[in-house]
């Protein structure tokens, strides 16, 4: 029987992870369904169970119901204990086992995608919410010299920082000190470009040699917009996204996709919306 799959989430139409699982689904030959499921907001493990009765054996999950998912999942990861999310579900015959694959995407992105290796890098990262949570495991994990985190709301930041004391120390920074550091690798996990917002960011961080990097994509963010004129190199989150995707994969079918035919097919289409 072909195994199914999907991603869940509310609002769901937007999401490219049906696209991006059935090219990893032909390029490998693996005989698999992907599809989109809208949960209504107070439905979510109701959802879920209805899924799995159905046949489903695995979902992505997405906004806003990665914290359900950690606690639907009966079986939780290292790395999702500590992020306290869950993107990735996998029904293992009598419950689900719960991951989370953004850290890996992040990092596989930035080291191998954009070739700038962490080990001994300074890191800013800018946001506390979810993506935040996500990722930052893994930058503690990733070798360099230096993990700070801002975020507007100042005490989300202390949290993140607190429930990571036993990976590694990480520098909580407020907005108005940003500009006494320097840093290698600026990471953008916040919401602000999504409505075109800036963040009070001093122009001079961004010099040369500097990668800054903005988790959205599609769009161009007055984040890198900033970066950019200021000299820095810039990338947005595409290729976290299909990244993320890949290592969710893995956990699926135990193999590892080719992502590079994907984030360029993705890129293409978005340059023509
Ligand atoms: P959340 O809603 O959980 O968190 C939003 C974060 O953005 C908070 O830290 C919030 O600060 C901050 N923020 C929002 N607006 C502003 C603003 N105007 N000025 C300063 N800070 C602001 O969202 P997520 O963490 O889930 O997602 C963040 C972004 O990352 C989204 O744009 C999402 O699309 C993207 N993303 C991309 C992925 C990829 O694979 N490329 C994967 C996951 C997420 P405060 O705490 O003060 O409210």
């Amino acid at each position: 029987m072909t195994d199914r799959y999907a991603v869940i989430g509310n609002p769901i139409a937007h999401s490219k992870s049906p696209e991006i699982h059935a090219m990893f689904a032909r390029a490998t030959g693996q005989d698999l369904v992907y599809t989109r499921i809208h949960a209504e907001l107070d439905q979510f493990r109701a959802t879920v169970e209805s899924f799995q009765r159905g046949g489903g054996v695995g979902l992505n999950v997405t906004v806003p119901f990665k914290r359900e998912a950690f606690d639907l999942a009966a079986t939780r990861s290292v790395r999702a204990t500590l992020a306290g999310a869950v993107n990735t579900l996998t029904w293992r015959g009598d419950h689900w086992a719960g991951d989370t694959t953004d850290g890996v995407g992040l990092i596989r992105d930035l080291e191998i995608n954009l070739e700038r290796p962490l080990a001994g890098a300074r890191v800013l990262l800018l946001g506390a919410g979810g993506a935040a949570r996500g990722v930052i495991g893994a930058l503690l994990e990733s070798g360099a010299s230096m993990v700070a985190i801002t975020n507007r709301t100042h005490r989300a930041a202390i949290e993140i920082a607190e429930a990571h004391a036993a990976v590694g120390s990480l520098t909580v920074l407020p907005f108005a000190e940003i500009g006494n550091r320097e840093f290698d690798v600026v990471i953008n996990a916040t919401s602000a470009g999504l409505q075109g917002e800036s963040l009070p960011l001093p122009a001079h961080i961004f010099s040369t040699g500097v990668l800054a990097y903005d988790m959205v994509y599609g769009k161009p963010t007055p984040f890198l917009g900033l970066a950019k004129a200021s000299g820095a190199r810039t990338s947005d989150g595409l290729g976290m996204l299909v990244e993320q995707a890949a290592e969710a994969f893995y956990i699926w079918r135990g193999l590892r996709p080719a992502t590079a035919p994907v984030v360029a097919y993705l890129r293409d289409a978005l340059r023509g919306q």
